[in-house]
């Protein structure tokens, strides 16, 4: 992720703008005053400009985000998108500080829902009312403000500051009412990248919904696939960000893993969740076991 950041952030700057107009897709903001913008998700947010270019524009468009959505789909949120990376630092951050975070029941999770779907209006249909998305997006507080591009920054600023300080307290909270994010995970059926739930393997404790940042509760009720499968049930959807949080905190071998192409890249593995929770080593173990030996003697 660090990584990413510093390809996605500085990455566009190095290339300068020949390359400044291909950019793909969801990886990096292109919104600046220095160039012209006429790709990432820009032109999501501004669908009237697009359907005024030739069809070679909207073909390229189309054409990038398709290739990102079924090469990488939501693995974008989980590992590369910037903005999901500092909600991520926020977070460590907190845990770090073993400061208490705020954990959202079910209703709260359809009301961020229903702020989503209210978003995603926005983003698509504020173009057609003469508005600019751009003008109060937190991401532009990111990727071009970082990268030394002359933007104005005012609501975006204001945004990305709610974004990092909500993340701080939720996990990814800014995920679950992003358009980009959802615009996105709703091509998951056609991706490479899924995630798969073995219900045989399951002994329904819950701890995937507990550990899930985006309050996605099919992961732990799915117990048969659609057509009346056991094991292989594809449990992806479009709200997952395919952060692996889930696999990671299930304590059943295979339960769940996430897959590309079908190979599994990442399962749960019993033996890796009991190291995750077994004892620190007591600083005063040695001690204890000197006198133990002392006494022996
Ligand atoms: S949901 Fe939005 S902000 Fe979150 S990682 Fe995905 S694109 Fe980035
Ligand atoms: S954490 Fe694993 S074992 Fe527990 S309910 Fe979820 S999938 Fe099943
Ligand atoms: S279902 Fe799993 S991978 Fe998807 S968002 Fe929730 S924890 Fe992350």
């Amino acid at each position: 992720m660090i990584l990413s950041f510093a390809l996605l952030i500085f990455g566009s700057r190095l290339t300068g703008t020949v390359f400044s107009n291909i950019q793909l897709p969801v990886l990096a903001c292109p919104y600046n005053l220095d160039q012209l913008t006429s790709a990432g998700c820009y032109y999501f947010s501004h669908l009237d400009v697009l359907f005024t270019e030739g069809w070679q524009e909207i073909l390229a468009f189309f054409g990038t985000f398709i290739v990102c959505a079924v090469l990488l789909g939501r693995v974008l949120c989980g590992f590369i998108c910037p903005l999901g990376f500092v909600q991520d630092i926020a977070h460590e951050a907190r845990q770090a500080l073993h400061i208490e975070g705020v954990s959202l029941n079910e209703k709260m999770y359809t009301v961020l829902r229903l702020v989503k779907w209210i978003m995603l209006v926005i983003f698509l249909g504020i173009g057609f009312v003469g508005g600019n998305f751009c003008d109060f997006c937190p991401a532009a507080a990111i990727s071009p403000a970082l990268a030394g591009f002359k933007l104005s920054l005012g609501l975006g600023g204001f945004f990305m500051i709610i974004v990092i300080v909500s993340g701080f307290f939720k996990r990814r909270s800014f995920c679950n009412i992003c358009p980009l994010g959802y615009i996105l995970g709703l091509t998951h059926k056609a991706s490479l990248f899924k995630l798969k739930k073995d219900a045989v393997a399951c002994t329904e404790c819950g701890a995937c919904y507990e550990a899930c940042p985006m309050g996605i509760k099919s992961i732990f009720t799915v117990r048969e696939g659609k057509k009346g499968e056991l094991s292989k049930i594809d449990v992806t959807t479009p709200d997952c960000i395919m952060c692996g949080e889930c696999v990671r905190r299930c304590p059943e071998n295979n339960a769940l893993a996430i897959t590309f192409c079908g190979k599994k890249v990442y399962n749960a593995d019993r033996m890796k969740f009991m190291k995750q929770y077994a004892p620190k080593p007591d600083k005063y173990a040695p001690f204890l076991n000197h006198e133990k030996s002392d006494k022996h003697e």
